[in-house]
């Protein structure tokens, strides 16, 4: 009897020992997630607004969405955010992939910047929290493949929907993109200096490797009207 209650006590104890082992190892990979948003922003939208914009000291970014960030979510529609201050952003890390970065991931904040104070915010704030999957490398590296793989421009403009201060509707511009990539995507809008709601950033779901998209677990709060300006930039 003595050894079988001892020998239970040990099974147990070794579950325990097992138990905490792995979530210290999950605490030094950083924070688990169970998908990304891949955010983009129409330039157009982010600069006709009270606020205004500045164009990056390289100069005016194309007329394209740009990336605004890749953000690691829970499926309860809550995130991890800045998991991990011993990385911070070294842009060292990415120097082969400055030329797309500056050229798909422009920064509009004020004042002009490079990007780097931009790639900084995101990589410390969202970029850290999948360290378990990507390193800062990978994980720029896996924006930009995921914005060439979308041209999203080109699915809105050839279902008609073109940046040129027209109006559309809500559902035209999710069904384009619906056919475009077998899933919906999420619209979040903002107003311009008249008060008119309008396409500012576009939201996709990705699998944890960062590469591929799924169907939205969560969708974000927020609403625009049925009907949005799509302004030009
Ligand atoms: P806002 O309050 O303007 O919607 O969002 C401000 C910032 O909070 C975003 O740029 C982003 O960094 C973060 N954020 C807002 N909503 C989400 C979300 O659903 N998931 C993640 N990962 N970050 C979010
Ligand atoms: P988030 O909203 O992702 O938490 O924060 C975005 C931060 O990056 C803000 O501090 C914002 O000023 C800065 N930022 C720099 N350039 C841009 C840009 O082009 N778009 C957006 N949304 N934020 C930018």
């Amino acid at each position: 009897m003595a050894r079988i209650t001892r020998g239970g006590f040990n099974g147990s104890s070794i579950l325990i020992k097992l138990l905490v082992l792995q979530s210290l190892s999950m605490l030094s990979l950083g924070q688990d997630f169970d998908f990304f948003y891949f955010v983009l922003q129409w330039p157009g939208s982010y600069c006709d607004t009270k606020q205004s914009c500045c164009y990056p000291t390289t100069g005016k970014p194309d007329a394209d969405f740009g990336i605004h960030g890749l953000w690691p979510n829970y499926k309860d529609g809550s995130y991890p955010s800045n998991c991990d201050p011993n990385d911070p952003f070294d842009q060292s890390k990415i120097s082969d992939l400055i030329s797309r970065m500056q050229q798909n991931w422009p920064t509009l904040a004020c004042p002009s910047g490079s990007g780097s104070t931009f790639w900084a915010h995101e990589w410390d704030k969202h970029g850290t929290c999948s360290e378990s999957v990507l390193d800062q490398h990978g994980y720029f590296k896996s924006a930009l493949n995921l914005k060439s793989k979308l041209d999203l421009l080109q699915i809105l403009e050839s279902a008609g929907i073109n940046p040129d201060g027209g109006k559309y509707s809500l559902s035209s511009i999710k069904s384009a993109v619906e056919r475009a990539i077998g899933y919906n995507p999420w619209i979040e809008c903002n107003v311009d200096e008249s008060g008119n709601s309008q396409l500012y950033q576009i939201y996709f779901c990705i699998d944890t490797s960062g590469s591929n998209f799924i169907q939205c677990p969560v969708l974000p709060h927020g609403k625009c009207d049925s009907t949005v300006e799509f302004p030009s930039f």
